[in-house]
């Protein structure tokens, strides 16, 4: 496994907790819109598992959790060590995922070794290998999907809204789907300074109005609903 860098503390990437942010190498989609091409291409510096692992043990006192992102980080089989080594030390454990891998999903929760999952949702089921630029399995994603809304741990779907890729109706669609989860975020989109696709650079954005459109339609289906970078 390969890590390619440490936020070494973050009040907003797990929610309610003071975190560390480990982000892994590697993933399986290239979604046009992403932030961290050097990540997703594993072309960061890496560094040492132990020097990450030293930096918690000083950090036991303060630090409340641990969010492991990516990339995707379910790509590593070695992910359920990592988090056992992170549970093992005390923190809370969140894992950021795509979804493409509803089998250690399920392993992870079974193992107690993960308190709070929050799942990326790209696009409309139709358009989600479009969104994602991979070759989505789109009954992996539903699995997941599904094996979150009936797990007993903390979880969130969140989904940055891009003109693009989704409708107010599309979206409606997609709220009926996850119907009866309990949390669910709305993210706005930002141009990075570096992206996978550069054309995304100059790619329209919905504005706060039509953000809280879509937010007024999430709350007619979700407990918690809101809106985040906006
Ligand atoms: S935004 Fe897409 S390409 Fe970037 S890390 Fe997440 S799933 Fe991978």
């Amino acid at each position: 496994m390969e890590i390619a860098g440490l936020k070494k503390t973050s009040l907003v990437d797990y929610p309610g907790t003071i975190s560390a942010v480990i982000f892994l190498s590697g993933c399986n989609f290239r979604c046009g819109f992403c932030h961290n091409p050097s990540v997703v291409f594993g072309k960061s510096a890496k560094i040492d598992e132990k020097e990450v692992m030293d930096f918690l043990e000083r950090r036991k006192r303060v630090l409340e959790g641990v969010c492991v992102t990516g990339g995707e980080p379910t790509i590593h089989d070695n992910l359920p060590m990592l988090l056992k080594k992170i549970k093992s030390m005390g923190f809370l454990a969140k894992l950021d995922t795509n979804g493409t891998n509803p089998e250690m999903l399920k392993k992870i929760i079974e193992e107690n070794i993960v308190d709070y999952v929050a799942m990326d949702i790209k696009a409309p089921l139709e358009t989600y290998s479009f969104a994602a630029n991979a070759d989505v399995n789109i009954k992996k994603i539903k699995e997941s999907m599904r094996i979150l809304m009936e797990s007993k741990i903390k979880y969130e779907f969140r989904m940055t809204l891009l003109p693009k890729f989704v409708s107010i109706e599309s979206f409606k669609e997609i709220c009926e789907m996850l119907k009866g989860a309990k949390r669910f975020y709305i993210q706005q989109f930002e141009k990075g300074s570096e992206m996978i696709d550069c054309a995304f650079k100059s790619e329209k954005a919905y504005t706060k109005e039509e953000l809280n459109e879509f937010l007024n339609v999430a709350k007619e289906y979700f407990e918690e609903c809101g809106i985040r970078n906006a």
